[in-house]
């Protein structure tokens, strides 16, 4: 399809326009990933089907349980990660899998996220399966695998295969950059990456991001030393002891921005404070909760209570996103201070960088201009202390509902909006996002539903949202940035739809950037 089109310019038969006009932009992930070897895939069995959560294809033999991912990797094996569901805590797992298959979760689910995040091929949702952790067997119509054995998944189809199926790695050509370098002559919105750690932002780059949309600070707490402080933050009795913690995680946060901010040099960073709830960052076994216990010198019944008293029906709708930061000022103090932090190291050798702090989970003008007041006078006070200072902005995400329908009022205040639609679309449909498996495939089936609205932009309900609060937002601050930043900010129809709509940047994992540059470019093309 690139070929062709690069081909038909070059001789003259098509203008530029009508090149880019030629390209699906959906199929360029086939560039871009690994697929099956085709004769191979032919003889494949299906075994059963699941979302298609991130593109490509991966093989490798089954494990369950993240640690096991990361230590097989290590020895040298190929594993595909096989879960019910993934959080936070498998992230290091996931990054060593091939693959991961859920059993459980919807397009925006964290599994599903994550890969795309990565680059890796996922598969989630596949609700046919039953996993046994304890027996370490996955059981498929009466079918059992177990640990170790072979499996295929292919994430662009939600197909997986039983046994090993050979794959072939992408090759992108100089055709393939001349189209992009075609797309960003024709676009207005620029094209962002959603980006956590400085290798995705390096790829993002490459792929031609002009900043990144979001970045999600959460995963930043989970490796070793870090871990450990966050967790003694999260069981912190007072305010005092909590920002004792707080402050032995400042120099890992401020090291991680300082990579981020390195990877993007020149290039704006929206980085988003603390978004989930704490109970995802404390151990919920007795094994863990006893070492926990022991590493901080208290009993474990304290342990105990504190994960007791974590736990909420509805986490999705419970303690999380600004809620924690105007309940925690602290957190938000510290996490100001490493952003800013990182961006004044930085500009003392010389790298240009251009920080943006976001706010998550606003619905209340009020919870953003607290949070807002708190990043402004940390910042006075860090700027006070060095004697230095940088140029930054405080925005918000627009990811409820009731921030949609006040948007004229939040603007009043909030620098620049980014819509979070993952969130937006859970709250206006009151679909979980991480339950939509159960039902999604029969309303899609029984055409109640036209797409997954978790992939796709749904335009008339969710859309509307988006439009009104950035026309809301733009009757008082004309100038307000506006941008996408959950998982449709990839999907063609969608990057379409926020062009129409006048966003000035669409933000997705880095692998879909060049999809979003060709549909950002249609959609100039097509006004
Ligand atoms: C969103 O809600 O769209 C978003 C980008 O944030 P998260 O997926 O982390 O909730
Ligand atoms: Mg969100």
């Amino acid at each position: 399809m690139v070929k062709i089109a690069v081909d038909l310019l070059r001789q003259g038969v098509i203008d530029e326009k009508t090149a880019l006009q030629r390209i699906e932009p959906n199929k360029l992930d086939e560039l871009l990933h690994p697929v099956f070897d085709k004769a191979a895939l032919k003889k494949a069995n299906v075994l059963v089907k699941g979302l298609p959560a991130s593109p490509g294809a991966a093989t490798g033999q089954i494990v369950f349980f993240a640690d096991d991912a990361a230590a097989w990797y290590k020895g040298g094996k190929k594993v595909v990660l096989v879960r019910i569901e993934t959080s936070p805590e498998d992230l290091a797992g996931m990054a060593a899998a091939e693959g991961i298959l859920t059993a459980r979760g919807g397009m925006t689910s964290h599994a599903a996220v994550v890969a795309r995040g990565m680059g890796k091929c996922c598969v989630s949702g596949a609700g046919a399966l039953i996993i046994d952790y304890k027996k370490k067997t996955v059981e498929v119509d009466g079918k059992i695998l177990k640990e170790g054995d072979f499996i295929s998944i292919n994430g662009t189809t939600g197909q997986v295969f039983e046994g090993q199926i050979p794959t072939q790695d992408p090759e992108l050509t100089g055709d393939f950059n001349e189209l992009m370098k075609l797309a960003d002559k024709y676009t207005k919105m620029s094209v962002r990456t959603n980006a956590d750690t400085p290798k995705d932002a390096q790829q993002a780059r490459t792929f031609g991001a002009v900043g990144i949309g979001l970045c999600r600070t959460e995963h930043m707490f989970f490796e070793g030393e870090k871990i450990k402080a966050m967790r003694e933050m999260i069981l912190a009795e007072n305010t005092e002891t909590r920002k004792l913690a707080l402050s032995k995680l400042l120099p890992f946060q401020q090291a991680d921005f300082e990579g981020i901010f390195r990877a993007m040099a020149g290039y704006p960073v929206t980085v988003r404070l603390l978004d989930p709830p704490l109970h995802e960052f404390v151990p919920h076994d007795s094994k863990g909760q006893q070492e926990l216990a022991d590493a901080m010198g208290v009993d474990v019944h304290v342990v105990v209570q504190r994960v007791e008293a974590l736990h909420e029906s509805n986490p999705m709708l419970g303690h999380r996103g600004c809620r924690l930061g105007n309940t925690y000022p602290e957190i938000t103090e510290m996490q100001t201070r490493a952003i800013l932090g990182a961006a004044l190291k930085l500009k003392e050798e010389g790298v240009v960088t251009y920080p943006e702090i976001m706010v998550p989970l606003t619905g209340i003008l009020y919870e953003f201009s607290e949070q807002e007041k708190i990043i402004r006078s940390t910042a006075a006070q860090l700027f006070a202390e060095t004697g230095n200072s940088i140029e930054y902005k405080v925005g918000t995400m627009i990811e409820i509902p009731r921030a949609a329908l006040t948007a004229n009022r939040i603007a009043s205040v909030a620098e620049f909006f980014s819509f979070g639609t993952n969130d937006l679309t859970q709250m206006t449909f009151g679909y979980s996002r991480d339950d939509i498996a159960s039902f999604l495939p029969i309303y899609l089936e029984k055409k109640i539903l036209k797409f997954d609205p978790f992939q796709v932009l749904d335009q008339n309900g969710v859309g509307q949202l988006v439009r009104m609060a950035t026309e809301r937002g733009r009757t008082v601050r004309p100038d307000l940035k506006c941008g996408i930043c959950g998982e449709h900010g990839g999907e063609p129809s969608s990057v379409k739809f926020c062009h129409r709509v006048g966003l000035n940047y669409v933000s997705c994992s880095p692998y879909r950037v060049p999809i979003a540059r060709v549909a950002a470019a249609q959609a100039a093309i097509e006004e």
